[in-house]
């Protein structure tokens, strides 16, 4: 397997029309480039969890998550730099031609387990798999060791220059990390990818321990749900990609960028606000996407 190599991380300025008119800096923190498929923030959160597991002598890991998730082929790919065995259980039956995502995480050398969404459901409170052997991971890393993990994103960016950072949420636990890393000063702008998650803030609010002023979560870009999307966002994509020749992915940063440069055109940031975001990998999930529809 290819190393994670985070000196690849760059902050890329860009400049788009809609910035400009605002007078408003927009940089983009380039977790996406340290590995082709272990998903940039997923590296960061992931890491207290190994070094616990690490300490408690476990040798196997276990964790949870969708055909296409990034979280399962990134720890997929942790453990196998870590020497870890690992265990991934999958919501929904096993199919007979698995994506691309399972085909790596597998190749990796990660067990799959496939369980029915209610089986699925259950395990995740009840873990079946209990031993002493194993170490469990929530679904997408949510909980303070993640947090903490993706507290150390603002270490590859010089802090100090920004007003906000901005990135999307699914657990939020990399909202979190962000709010514990930032100056008191700084706002945090994370965009929502799911439905109506109205216990996001209350599940941020668990990991940081308290109700940030700084925090603001917005609702509006979910294009229908988790992985749902429109021809629009589509769209979007692939000019963000000419303009910027930055590639995003449809579940994530896709939504993000969009969502950021709707508010930005509706003056919801203040001019002269100096913008970081985080572009956290994802992009392959795209490989779900029927061939051509994006040019990246
Ligand atoms: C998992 C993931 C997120 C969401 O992170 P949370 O900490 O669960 O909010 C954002 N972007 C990408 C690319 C991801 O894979």
């Amino acid at each position: 397997m290819q190393d994670i190599n985070l000196h690849l991380i760059t902050t890329d300025p860009v400049s788009l029309p809609a910035c400009a008119e605002k007078r408003i800096t927009l940089s983009v923190l380039r977790l996406d480039k340290i590995h082709p498929y272990v998903s940039g923030n997923k590296f960061f959160k992931l890491h207290h969890y190994l070094q616990e597991a690490k300490l408690q002598r476990k040798k196997t890991i276990v964790t949870y998550g969708g055909a296409w998730s990034n979280h399962i082929l990134a720890t997929a790919a942790a453990c196998r730099l870590h020497q870890f065995h690992s265990i991934g259980i999958i919501r929904g039956e096993r199919s007979s031609s698995p994506s691309a995502t399972l085909q790596k995480a597998a190749e990796l050398g990660m067990e799959l387990i496939f369980l029915s969404r209610d089986e699925f459901n259950n395990q995740k409170r009840n873990p079946r798999y209990d031993n002493e052997g194993c170490y469990y991971i929530s679904e997408g890393g949510f909980g303070i060791p993640g947090a903490e993990g993706a507290a150390s994103i603002t270490d590859h960016c010089t802090k100090q220059d920004y007003t906000h950072f901005c990135c999307a949420a699914g657990t939020g636990t990399m909202t979190a990390g962000l709010i514990k890393s930032t100056l008191s000063h700084q706002q945090v702008t994370s965009i929502s990818v799911l439905k109506n998650n109205t216990q996001l803030e209350t599940d941020i609010q668990q990991l940081t321990g308290h109700i940030a002023d700084k925090l603001s979560v917005i609702h509006a870009y979910h294009f229908g749900g988790y992985a749902k999307y429109k021809a629009e966002l589509i769209d979007f994509m692939n000019s963000f990609y000419r303009q910027t020749g930055i590639p995003t992915d449809f579940v994530y940063t896709g939504k993000l960028f969009f969502g950021l440069l709707d508010l930005i055109t509706s003056n919801y940031f203040p001019s002269g606000s100096n913008m970081l975001v985080i572009h956290s990998g994802g992009l392959q999930g795209n490989a779900s996407l029927k061939k051509g529809t994006l040019i990246f």
